[in-house]
């Protein structure tokens, strides 16, 4: 099984060892074999209010907790670079950790610092988070460029050369529409749901959904409760705001246990809300592949970037629950292998495919 997101890589700054099995945690090198998980893309996540240079040091921060998190581990997991190689650790019993970026902060506005994030792992690249930066706007910004920037004209052009994989969640539409005219390989959208099921502007619209399947595309189902459920949404909104206020306390003082319990009471509290489970996971699953067809959705979970889970799935340990409510709906073992991993691999083998360069 492999996942097009997980959000790891924040977590191991706040000082997580990923060898260890804790309450808290929605990833870990024991709940990903307890829940048949061979590799993910861990997301270099940098926090859109940022300036870029200082993006950039946090991005490489992230980078340098990856290698010492598979350096520590050798037996357990190791930074993975290509489907192939993928292939080779599960022969080896090794969980693939795959390196993304999410939001282009980082490189500011200089190819260079595109190419050194590459030769550093970076294989995928989550053009924005939820602010408009120097390569395009975001489905949370403020139509900035209206869509693509100029630079990230370039930078399109330059990760299609590379083979690098153009992931359109948390663009704006209009970033994801020039995305879709513009790119000569497929694109992504590691992390979203439908929109047709859940209004957020984060999910993708019908049309887009059939837009990334006519680019023999993919689209990774992202966990969120918000992005999963309207009503959730609603609830979760009035909470939201506190709970973020007592993370951000936490993660400037990582080792201050009153502020590591003030993020967790904050947690407790939004757990009230009553949350969307597996049902709803596959609902999405289901509509992005009635439009999308069997060969372009798969799971993006974004687990340990969400502060909840669905219920019943609360951390990776339980992802073979999707898998088992999708059998009792119907698909074939041959479906879930392609929605469990394989169309990821499949869309990531294309773009490489026409790459002109490895650099
Ligand atoms: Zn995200």
């Amino acid at each position: 099984m492999y996942d097009s997101h997980q959000d790891t890589p924040s977590q191991l700054l706040r000082l997580r060892d990923p060898g260890i099995d804790n309450n808290y945690s929605q990833v870990d090198f024991p709940k990903l074999k307890k829940g048949g998980v061979d590799g993910a893309f861990w997301a270099l996540y940098t926090p859109p209010d940022y300036d870029p240079s200082l993006a950039e040091d946090y991005a490489a921060r992230l980078l340098d907790a990856i290698y010492a998190a598979a350096g520590k581990y050798p037996d357990i997991a190791a930074v993975t670079t290509s489907p192939a190689g993928a292939l080779e650790n599960v022969g080896k019993g090794i969980f693939s950790i795959f390196i993304g970026m999410e939001n282009g902060l980082p490189i500011g506005n200089s190819i260079e610092k595109l190419h050194a994030f590459r030769r550093r792992g970076v294989r995928y690249l989550t053009l924005t988070h939820n602010a408009d930066n120097a390569i395009a706007d975001s489905a949370a910004g403020s139509a900035t460029w209206g869509g693509l920037s100029p630079f990230g004209r370039e930078v399109l052009r330059e990760m299609n050369r590379l083979g690098m994989m153009v992931d359109l969640s948390h663009s704006a539409d209009s970033t994801f529409w020039d995305c879709i005219k513009l790119s000569e390989a497929p694109v992504i959208a590691s992390h979203s749901c439908c929109r047709a099921l859940c209004s957020h502007r984060r999910n993708l619209t019908d049309d887009m959904l059939r837009a990334i399947a006519d680019v023999d595309g993919y689209v990774g189902i992202n966990f969120y409760p918000a992005f999963l459920s309207d009503d959730f949404g609603k609830g979760y909104e009035s909470l939201i705001d506190e709970a973020d206020a007592a993370e951000a306390a936490f993660i400037e003082s990582p080792a201050d246990a009153s502020r590591i319990e003030a993020w967790h009471r904050a947690q407790d509290r939004l757990a009230t809300v009553p949350r969307p489970g597996v049902k709803e996971v596959v609902d999405h699953i289901d509509h992005a592949v009635e439009i999308c067809g069997i060969d372009h959705v798969g799971i993006g979970s974004d687990f340990d970037g969400i502060l909840l889970a669905p219920t019943g799935l609360d951390n990776v340990s339980m992802m073979p629950l999707v898998f088992t409510e999708m059998n009792r709906r119907g698909y074939s073992k041959e479906d879930i292998e392609k929605v469990s991993g394989l169309n990821l691999m499949s869309v990531w083998g294309r773009i490489l495919s026409l790459a002109e360069s490895t650099l």
